[in-house]
Parts: structure tokens; sequence; C-alpha cells
């Protein structure tokens, strides 16, 4: 085999052709990569710093159902779900004023059907471009937001009185204490009232179970009817209820009363014992004392109100 002398144009000759062999692999690298970027199903992003995507993997085509042109015409915030935006501008700026951090974030996209997909994204700029990929946890949050919804719905039970739909007795031990404390605040007067119904065993006896049941429901509903908004009335136990009336001077309290014992449906009576908050006693020593003021009610005759002594 002949063998060339190594004179300087060989040499650079041979250079030569390395290096364009070398740029030759780099570029169909390059073309690798970007091949590589754009079919994915995986959903890369690139954005400009000013806030628009100049390259999209085709994963984002199946994700959203808008075309990457389309995707690329406008600034990428519009595609944000508008409730999500000033969360995603925040970290868009801090994106671009820490260059090099990762930051990890979640927020909402439109599709072109009109829905949304919501997106779990790791972003990182350098001072030139954004880089980002995306993973779609629509279905995540899905399941997230119905058990969420499921443990409010238990929570909401955990407080609920199953035969009236009132707030029952653990509820009611939750509600006087911040009663009292917002009365503080507010410095208004309150009043706390227990309800018992008159001879209602008889009532029992004569109807039956049931109908003592189903007394006891409309009772509640024709009570809750006649009671302001801001009023609680939860069933503390049996047939026996009780009332919080905040913000309610005495003589409304009274006419509130007789409103609510004309409410009481089937000619059926209740005793009421009434007392007014001192400012200073717990929710256990008010309630006392409005137990106090019943047992006398049904002492001096039932069908009627007592107020507590203060
Ligand atoms: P009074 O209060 O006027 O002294 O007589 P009363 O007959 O109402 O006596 P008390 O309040 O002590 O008795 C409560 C009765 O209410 C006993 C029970 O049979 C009945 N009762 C309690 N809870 C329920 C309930 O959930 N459903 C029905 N149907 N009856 C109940
Ligand atoms: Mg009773
Ligand atoms: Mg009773």
């Amino acid at each position: 085999m002949p063998v060339l002398p190594l004179t300087r144009s060989t040499t650079l000759l041979a250079a030569g052709i390395a290096l364009g062999w070398q740029l030759g692999r780099r570029r169909a690298s390059a073309a690798s990569d970007s091949r590589w970027f754009e079919r994915s199903n995986e959903l890369l992003a690139e954005a400009s710093l000013d806030g628009w995507f100049v390259r999209l993997s085709s994963g984002w085509e199946d994700a959203l159902g808008w075309t990457r042109d389309e995707l690329m015409s406008r600034p990428f915030l519009e595609f944000v779900h508008p409730e999500d935006r000033a969360a995603t501008v925040a970290l868009r700026d801090r994106l671009d004023t820490a260059p090099g951090e990762v930051v990890d974030f979640e927020n909402r996209y439109v599709t072109k059907d009109g829905g949304h997909r919501w997106l779990l994204w790791r972003a990182r700029s350098d001072r030139e471009r954004k880089y980002a990929v995306a993973r779609d946890i629509t279905e995540r949050k899905q399941l997230e937001h119905e058990r969420e919804r499921l443990l409010e719905q238990v929570a909401a039970l955990a407080r609920t009185d199953d035969l009236t739909g009132l707030l029952n007795r653990r509820a009611w031990d939750e509600e006087v204490p911040k009663a009292l404390a917002q009365a503080r605040r507010a410095e208004y007067p309150l009043a706390l009232a227990l309800v018992d119904f008159d001879h209602f065993k008889q009532f029992n006896d004569a109807h039956g179970h049931q109908a003592g049941d189903d007394l006891l429901a409309e009772a509640a509903r024709s009570w809750r009817a006649a009671l302001r908004s801001t009023d609680t009335i939860a069933r503390y136990g049996g047939e026996e209820f009780a009332l919080l009336l905040p913000d309610c001077p005495a003589a409304e309290v009274a006419t509130l009363l007789e409103r609510f014992r004309a409410a009481t449906p089937s000619d059926q009576t209740v005793s009421v014992g009434v007392a007014y908050w001192d400012g200073v006693e717990d929710a256990r020593a008010l309630a006392a004392r409005a137990d106090e003021a019943l047992y006398a009610a049904k002492k001096t005759g039932r069908n009627r109100v007592v107020t507590a002594m203060g």
C-alpha cells in the first residue's frame, strides 16, 4: 500500500475531513434531538422569555386539542385557565429572575373543546429560553376533588341529626363557644333557649313512635322557618331542642319565641327555658341556667317560656 508522505497539506486535509465529519455528526445528532423532542408523547415545551411557546412536542396536540401552530400563535398565558393566570405570571417571573432554578407548579390549560386539563410542570430557564416538561394530572385532580367532597360530606353528616336534618348535639357543642366568642367580639346580647315537648310520651302512646318521629321532623322544619337565618337550632337530644339567638335584645327574643312556639305542629305544645348570656360565663354555665328555667317552665304548668335569673 502506497504511503502518503505526511506533508502539511495532507495533514490539513485530514483535519478538514475529521472536522467535517464531526460537524456532520453533530448536525445529525441535533436533528435527531429535534425529531425526538417534536415527536415525543411527553409534554415538552420551550418558550421565549417574552412568553410564547417556540417549540412543542406533538404530545401537546393530544393533550389539549390545539395544534402546535395554534399554541405558538398566541402568548402561552392566553391558554392558561383565567383563574390560574395570576399565579402563572408570578411563577413565570420567578423563572426569569432565577435562571437555572428548577420550578415545579400546577395550573390548568384550556382545551380546544372548551374544557381544561390540569398540568404539573417542571420548568427552568436560562437567559434565552424557558424549558419545561409537563404532566397531565387531570385524573388525579378529579380524584382529589372527589375525595375532598366526600370528606366534606362525611364531616357534614357527623354534625347533622339524621331524623330532623338539624345540627346534632356534637355540632351544637362546637357552635356555642364560637357564638359566645363572636358575641364578645361584636358586643351584642345573646340568648340560649332549651325547648322540650310537653307530654311527648303521651303523643307516642296515642299515635305510635313513628308518628312521634314524624312530628319531630315536621317541627324542626317549621321551627327553622320561624327563626332568623342567623339563629342556630339543634336537636339537643330526644324531643329536646336548643336555640341560640345572637344579637337579639330581650323584647325581640320574647316575640321570636312566641312565633317559634306558634309554629309547633299538630296542636302540640313545648316548654322553653331561656337564659341571657352574662358576658363572662362559659357555654356549660349558660346552658345550665337555661335548663333550670326549662325545669321551672315544666313545673309551673308547661306550654310557656321561663327566663332564667341572671
Ligand atoms: P314532659 O316533657 O312534658 O314532662 O313530658 P314528656 O312525656 O315529654 O317527658 P320527657 O320529656 O321526659 O320524655 C321524653 C319522651 O319522648 C320519652 C320518649 O318516649 C320520647 N322520645 C324521645 N326521643 C324520641 C324520638 O326520637 N322519637 C320519638 N318518637 N319519641 C321520642
Ligand atoms: Mg318532654
Ligand atoms: Mg324531654
